[in-house]
């Protein structure tokens, strides 16, 4: 899977959010989910060179095509699991890497191309055969099969479809909109890549453009 440089038009994918597996309280913590210690440390934005930066920007704040990133803890395990909010690093390498979302095995080699699972909504707004864009990353079968017993965001309906065409997108993010007076406006926002409004975003979620792809059964 390869970055995709070109404008596009989409409908905003929803962003993501952990699965929620019932883990009898010792359990594995989706891969992606967040724990309570890993919070937001301090920072400053500044606009340096027509776009947003941090006042004391070090290279790991930037991925490889440039994007700025929320900054974050990382210290899984430590403190709660926080299964309502996903993190931002774990994402983003489970996305590039094709790593399960749950148990973060890889899963990129399967047959007939990795597995994705979405609900309802997100498959009925991109309705097959147009392209589907995502901030879920992957998931592997058996991590598949408990999570459409349990989650509740699958619960109501679900697809699952493995995607033999696929590339990353853009990102899912904070968009920051100068206001004229000195400020910078703020507001949730998708953005592809080539979008004109990419330097003003402070990234949150990688997302995936499935482009080909089979719908299968879970079972
Ligand atoms: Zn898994």
């Amino acid at each position: 899977m390869s970055a995709c440089p070109q404008k596009q038009s989409w409908k905003p994918p929803l962003p993501a959010a952990p699965m929620q597996i019932p883990t009898a309280g010792r359990g594995p913590v989706p891969y992606i989910a967040a724990w309570s210690s890993e919070t937001t440390p301090p920072y400053r934005l500044v606009v340096r060179g027509n776009r947003i930066a941090y006042a004391d920007e070090n290279p790991l704040d930037r991925d490889r095509d440039g994007v700025l990133w929320v900054r974050t803890g990382n210290s899984p395990g430590r403190g709660r699991p926080e299964f309502g909010r996903v993190h931002h690093l774990r994402q983003r390498r489970a996305m590039r890497r094709l790593l399960c979302q749950v148990c973060a095995m890889p899963c990129g080699t399967d047959d007939g191309g990795p597995l994705w699972l979405l609900n309802d909504t997100e498959y009925t707004e991109n309705p097959w055969p147009a392209p589907i864009v995502t901030a879920h990353p992957p998931i592997c079968v058996p991590c598949a099969r408990r999570a459409v017993r349990s989650c509740p965001h699958l619960r109501p309906g679900h697809v699952a479809l493995r995607a033999e065409r696929f590339a990353l997108a853009g990102v899912h993010g904070i968009l920051h909109t100068p206001d004229g007076r000195g400020r910078l406006a703020v507001e949730a926002a998708s953005v592809g890549y080539g979008d004109r409004r990419l330097p003003w975003v402070r990234a949150a979620q990688l997302l995936v453009r499935l482009d080909e792809y089979t719908l299968v059964p879970v079972v």
